[in-house]
C-alpha cells in the first residue's frame, strides 16, 4: 500500500471490542494485575504504557520507515530526550539555523550537562566532526526561518564514519516530502504540533528510530521515567489529524509554490526564501532529497515587516506552523538578538485556503 492510503486509514486498524473503525479513547491510568502477580496485558501504569499511543506510533513509524516511534508531550520534549540520552563529555554538532527554542535550550542546557556543542552551517558538518568524540549530529532541513537545506545523505555518511548518530528534525517537510531514515539517518524527530496534527489544537512531539537498539531503549526510559508524556485525548486527536496529512501537505506545497513565484517578482519584496525557487541556495539538494514538493513554509524580506503583518486580513499573525490556517510572523521579534533571522524577514506558513485569497491579501498588505 502507498503511504497516503496507510495514513488515510491509520493502517486500517479496527477496534477488537466494538469493530469501530476509529479507536476508542483510553483514559485509564492503571491496569489490573493478574492474581499470580503478573501483568499479562503488558501494561501496568499510564506514565509508561498508553494503548492510545499504539496506533499513532505505528502509523508514524510506517510513514517514516522506522522500526519504532514514541510520542511525547511536545516537540521540545522529544528533541530534548535525545540530548538527555547523551553523556557528559559527549560532543554534538547542530545547525546554527534551526528551531530557535531548541537552539536556546542547547545553549543553556549543554553547559550544565557537560555536552560540547558546535553550531554549524549546512556545509560545515564534516569539518566540525571529532571522530570518536562526536556522538550526535542534528539536522533540520529545510530549517527555520531561512529554509537552509542540508544534504542528509552526505552528512550522514560523514557522521557515521566518525562514529556519530544522526537525528533529523523532520517537522517541516514531514514524511510526505522527506524520509530521513531512508537517506541513512538513525532518528527522526517531529513537533507533531505542526503538520502531523495539522489543526493547531494539540501540542505533541514524536521520535522515530531506524532500529530498536540500546539508544532507543534509553529514550523509552527517559519518556517513562521523566514523564513528558502525551495525554490520551491529544494522542487521539493527533491520529485523527494524521489521516489527512497527505491532503494538507500536498495543498500547502502547491499554494506555497504559487505564493513564492508570485512574490519573487514583486517590487515591494526584497527576497523570497523558498527551497522550491531555483534562486534558493539549497534548491539543488532540496530537489534531490525532497519528493512531491518543497513544503508549505517560506519567508519574505520586506522594507516594513511589522506594518505588512499588521495589514493582513486573511493570514493570521501568530507563531507556529503547519496548520490548516495560514500564519505570518516576524521571527526576529520572537527569536531575539542572536537570531539568524534578518530583521526584515516575515515567516509564512501556508495553509489550505484558496491560494488566490492568500496572494491577494498579501498584495494589499504590501
Ligand atoms: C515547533 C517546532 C519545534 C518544537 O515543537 P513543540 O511542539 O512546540 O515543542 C521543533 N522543531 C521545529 C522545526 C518546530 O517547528
Amino acid at each position: 500500500m502507498k503511504p497516503a492510503t496507510r495514513a488515510a486509514q491509520a493502517l486500517g486498524w479496527i477496534d477488537e471490542t466494538t469493530r469501530a473503525v476509529i479507536p476508542p479513547l483510553h483514559a485509564a491510568t492503571t491496569y489490573l494485575r493478574d492474581p499470580d502477580n503478573r501483568y499479562r496485558s503488558g501494561r501496568s501504569y499510564g506514565r509508561a504504557d498508553n494503548p492510545g499511543y499504539d496506533q499513532p506510533e505505528a502509523l508514524l513509524a510506517a510513514l517514516e520507515g522506522g522500526e519504532a516511534a514514541l510520542l511525547f508531550a511536545s516537540g521540545m520534549a522529544a528533541a530534548t530526550a535525545v540530548f538527555q540520552a547523551l553523556r557528559p563529555g559527549d560532543h554534538v554538532v547542530v545547525p546554527r539555523v534551526m528551531y530557535w527554542g531548541l537552539r536556546k535550550w542547547l545553549q543553556g542546557f549543554a553547559a550544565g550537562w557537560g555536552l560540547a556543542v558546535d553550531f554549524v552551517e549546512p556545509d560545515g558538518y564534516e569539518a566540525a566532526l571529532r571522530p570518536g568524540r562526536t556522538k550526535l549530529v542534528w539536522i533540520e532541513t529545510p530549517a527555520n526561518p531561512t529554509w537552509a537545506v542540508t544534504d542528509i545523505a552526505a552528512v550522514t555518511r560523514a557522521a557515521h564514519a566518525a562514529g556519530a548518530l544522526v537525528a533529523v528534525d523532520n517537522t517541516v517537510p514531514t514524511p510526505v516530502l522527506t524520509r530521513p531514515l531512508s537517506l541513512g539517518a538513525d532518528l527522526v524527530m517531529h513537533s507533531a504540533t505542526k503538520y502531523l496534527n495539522g489543526h493547531s489544537d494539540v501540542i505533541a512531539g514524536a521520535l522515530v528510530a531506524a532500529r530498536r537498539d540500546d539508544f532507543w531503549r534509553r529514550l523509552v526510559g527517559i519518556r517513562a521515567e521523566g514523564g513528558a508524556i502525551l495525554g490520551s485525548f491529544e494522542a487521539w486527536l493527533l491520529l485523527r489529524g494524521m489521516r489527512t496529512l497527505f491532503l494538507r501537505v500536498e495543498r500547502a506545497c502547491r499554494s506555497a509554490a504559487l505564493v513564492a513565484a508570485h512574490f519573487s517578482a514583486h517590487p515591494k519584496v526584497r527576497e523570497v526564501l523558498y527551497p522550491g525557487l531555483p534562486s534558493h541556495p539549497g534548491h539543488a539538494v532540496a530537489r534531490s532529497q525532497m519528493t512531491g514538493g518543497f513544503g508549505g513554509m517560506l519567508s519574505i524580506r520586506v522594507a516594513d515587516p511589522i506594518g505588512t503583518a499588521a495589514r493582513v486580513q486573511i493570514w493570521k499573525r501568530a507563531t507556529s506552523l503547519g496548520g490548516v490556517e495560514s500564519l505570518v510572523e516576524h521571527r526576529a521579534s520572537v527569536e531575539g538578538p542572536d537570531s539568524p533571522a534578518p530583521p526584515d524577514l516575515l515567516r509564512l506558513s501556508v495553509g489550505i485556503e484558496d491560494p488566490a485569497d492568500l496572494i491577494a491579501d498579501l498584495e494589499q498588505a504590501l
